[in-house]
């Protein structure tokens, strides 16, 4: 059974002297998805890294397609220095490889076998080996072609000192840089589809995220509550754990709702949120906040919009879904699991103080005079204090 894995990781190869900390990162963080399996070891050997788990390959398999940073893995057979031992899995390596395939001989695969042996005590050279398992594979797999040039199938065989490992699987990883390499960020993160792929994205950039959700009980319920934090559960797959700072929004909603004119809510709204977020990243050390918004989709994401709202922070405001059309982030939330959460019913606190024509064109003239009934000292303070920190690891 497999029980190693040879990790290939892209970009992080071309980070030349950050390159010890970015795979000790990577390493820290493999090794942690594959202990939620059970005991599991990452070594690096010759630039590239090696994971053991005794797990089903399948479940470790998939925890490895979550990790950011990893380009792509091969199922490696660890069998001992015999050829009898070499060509048996050599031919369990191509068929899983070709995927239970069974070509006919008019449409033959190719495939080729490329053999290394730093161990020079072993009696095969790397060329006779390739003719000895070349030669066995054809024999005993039906269908087979040779194609040393552009084969789809290629199968390894590395001949070291105490075993062989044998591989023909390529299976692709999700990419991007490990999660904690590129610093902290928070997300803004509603119970909606965009901003839970937001952070996604911005993880897959190696940031790791703390989120914060803005609650306006009881105006919205516990429930609204507990999909945000089952979104940050479903987030954590892809990281070890999230903080989840929840805000109480409802006593500043309120105050907006009575003091500010009905067409600029929305934007001082949101504007407070950058407020509050902007604090919580100071406390917190994070150097951007990431956002699930686009341009053009509603009209507190016009051009106009976003400038004004923007104006109210001096941190970066990542927006990783500002190339996306609605149906990509749909698709994307379905591929990372936070669609089928995201579209639950229960209320956001948004929906229900949404004027019915807020301006699509606001000025920062206009949101300052909306904001100036405001005691926006106090309803900051207020906010932050009631402010909850909680600690959301994956589920069992
Ligand atoms: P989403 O699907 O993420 O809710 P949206 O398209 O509904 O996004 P808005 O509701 O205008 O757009 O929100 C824009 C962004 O503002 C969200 O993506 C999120 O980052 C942030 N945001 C909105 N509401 C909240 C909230 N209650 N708590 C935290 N962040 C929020
Ligand atoms: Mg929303």
């Amino acid at each position: 059974m497999y029980n190693t894995y040879l990790v290939r990781y892209g970009e992080i190869g071309l980070k030349g002297k950050n390159r010890p900390q970015f795979e000790r990162r990577l390493m820290d963080n493999i090794s942690r998805a594959l202990k939620k399996l059970g005991p599991a070891r990452v070594s690096r050997v010759y630039g590239r890294l090696l994971a053991e788990s005794e797990a089903a390959p399948a479940l470790v398999l998939e925890q490895l397609q979550r990790v950011f940073g990893i380009v792509g893995v091969s199922p490696v057979l660890r069998l001992p220095l015999e050829e009898e031992a070499i060509v048996a899995g050599a031919l369990q390596a191509l068929g899983d490889a070709a995927g239970g395939l069974r070509p006919a001989p008019e449409t033959p695969v190719t495939f080729k076998v490329e053999a290394r042996r730093s161990n020079k005590h072993f009696p095969l050279t790397s060329p006779e080996l390739n003719g000895v398992v070349g030669g066995y594979l054809l024999e005993n797999y039906p269908g087979l072609k040779v194609d040393v040039h552009d084969p789809v199938i290629k199968v390894r065989v590395e001949i070291r000192e105490k075993n062989a490992f044998v591989y023909a699987a390529d299976v692709p990883g999700v990419g991007g840089l490990p999660v904690g390499a590129s610093g902290r960020a928070l997300l803004l993160l509603s119970g909606g589809i965009d901003s839970p792929v937001a952070g996604w994205m911005a993880m897959k950039r190696g940031i790791e995220i703390e989120a914060v959700h803005f609650h306006s009980f009881p105006f919205t319920g516990e429930k609204s509550l507990e999909k945000v934090r089952d979104l940050c559960r479903i987030l954590t797959n892809y990281t070890a754990r999230i903080k989840l700072h929840v805000v109480h929004f409802t006593d500043i909603q309120k105050e907006i709702q009575a003091q500010s004119p009905e067409e600029l809510r929305v934007t001082v709204m949101r504007r407070m949120m950058y407020r509050l977020s902007t604090r919580i990243a100071a406390r917190r050390e994070a150097l951007a906040l990431v956002t699930g918004e686009s341009v053009g989709q509603v009209a507190s994401q016009t051009l106009e919009s976003l400038h004004v709202i923007n104006q109210v922070t001096g941190l970066p405001v990542l927006r990783p879904l500002v190339g996306m059309d609605k149906q990509e982030i749909i698709q994307r939330a379905q591929q990372i699991g936070t669609f089928a959460t995201s579209v639950l019913p229960y209320e956001d606190c948004c929906t229900l103080f949404l004027p019915k024509h807020p301006a699509t064109r606001p000025n920062p003239e206009q949101a300052a005079r909306a904001e100036e009934p405001l005691a926006l000292e106090e309803l900051l303070a207020g906010a932050l204090e009631r402010t909850a920190i909680e600690d959301i690891r994956a589920w069992g």
